[in-house]
């Protein structure tokens, strides 16, 4: 058994919405994503998280680029350190990656296909449809009040 899951994040880890903008966001996102025509709806989670949370992309992770020297980051050191902060989340993004010894933010890796990291998601469970068009995202920003991404996450 596995899932899909589409998640909407805003582009600065750190930003968090007002419930209101929360909730105008989650109901677009059911707009956008309505299931199926047997009118089985997917499920829409909205969450705030206390500290920076990881939004990867599962089973579709297929590569880390740095973006000081252009090499491939072993996907097992990512997998090592979200392991290591998977109950207090991160309190900062800063980490010395180890190709060249760069000091970066994890949120700056080149990650294939995108991963995240947020203090708010909406998450779009076995969404039945494929990435939101950059209309749609637009259309989500201005609703949420922050220009957003997304990740598609396989688990
Ligand atoms: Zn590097």
């Amino acid at each position: 058994m596995s899932d899909d899951v589409l998640s909407i994040i805003p582009t600065d880890p750190q930003w968090q919405p007002g419930r209101a903008a929360a909730e105008r966001t989650a109901a677009l996102a059911a707009d956008l994503a309505p299931g199926l025509s047997d009118g089985v709806k997917v499920e829409i989670d909205v969450a705030w998280y206390d500290t920076l949370t990881p939004v990867d992309c599962g089973d579709n992770l297929e590569r880390i680029g740095c973006p000081h020297c252009g090499a491939s980051i072993d996907t097992e050191w990512y997998a090592d350190l979200l392991e290591s902060h998977c109950e207090d989340g991160f309190a900062t993004l800063v980490v010395e990656v180890p190709c060249c010894g760069t000091d970066t933010s994890l949120d700056a890796l080149d990650y294939d296909w995108p991963c995240g990291f947020a203090r708010f998601e909406i998450a779009i469970w076995n969404p039945e449809r494929g990435w939101f068009a950059a209309e749609d995202l637009v259309t989500f920003g201005d609703t949420l009040g922050h220009s957003v991404k997304q990740i598609r996450a396989h688990i």
